[in-house]
């Protein structure tokens, strides 16, 4: 059983959506302000956060990115106006899908379990998957990468750094929450260090480093993968 946190000050709309996720299955928790929503993050397991833009006492954006510092649950963003779907995307705040106000429970019950199913780790990558026609290959089961089917020689790091960002293409991952996955949650070392990982793995697979097709900088932030296909 999967659980949803509902993040949102508006106890009619909160209620909706509760109600739903309940009939549907889904076990939920529930907070009306950003800073109540991440005290409880931090003390229990949740599968994914819808979160709203809009919250009275921290803006949903800065939320967002304290999740993302947090660890990688996916987020669903609720705005009220078409106007910020451009602001929520543009920004690569990290949300994985967003909705705008009204919508349908249903609609919102559809997208969580879109973005689970995307987001299960045991789905994610095929033992063995091809990027922009084949160009970056990716063999899980060999923990091999391949350009243009020539083998690619990758220290551990950057092949756990490479295969972290490609399980979730164009997903935006913050350089904490990349040490965390990649170099493990007790490490003391320079959070920079994963650029120096990202800079030396763009110089093996991309046909241009200075303009990376795979890995994109987030900027001021961290990194999304870009690369298409599987
Ligand atoms: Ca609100």
């Amino acid at each position: 059983m999967k659980t949803v946190m509902v993040v949102e000050d508006e106890v009619k709309i909160r209620d909706v959506i509760l109600s739903y996720l309940k009939k549907e299955g889904f076990k939920t928790l529930e907070a009306a302000t950003g800073s109540d929503a991440l005290e409880a993050l931090r003390n229990s397991s949740v599968d994914l956060v819808i979160l709203d833009l809009m919250l009275p006492d921290m803006d949903g954006e800065q939320v967002c990115l304290a999740i993302r510092r947090m660890n990688s649950m996916p987020i669903l963003m609720l705005s009220a106006r078409a106007s910020d779907n451009h602001r929520i995307k543009g920004l690569s705040i990290g949300a994985d899908d967003y909705l705008t106000k009204p919508f349908d429970p249903r609609e919102v019950v559809a997208r969580i379990r879109a973005i689970l199913r995307r987001t299960d780790d045991s789905q994610l990558l095929a033992d063995r998957s091809s990027f922009n026609q084949g160009h970056l290959e990716i063999d899980s089961l060999k923990q091999m990468v391949f350009c243009h089917g020539e083998p690619i020689n990758l220290t551990p790091n950057e092949y756990k750094l490479l295969l972290t960002l490609a399980k979730y293409p164009q997903r935006h991952f913050t350089r904490n929450e990349l040490v965390d996955k990649v170099l493990g949650y007790d490490y003391e070392g320079d959070i920079r260090a994963i650029d120096q990982h990202v800079k030396n793995i763009r110089y093996k697979i991309e046909p241009d480093p200075k303009n990376p097709l795979y890995i994109r900088t987030v900027y001021g932030s961290g990194y999304r993968f870009a690369g298409s296909g599987r």
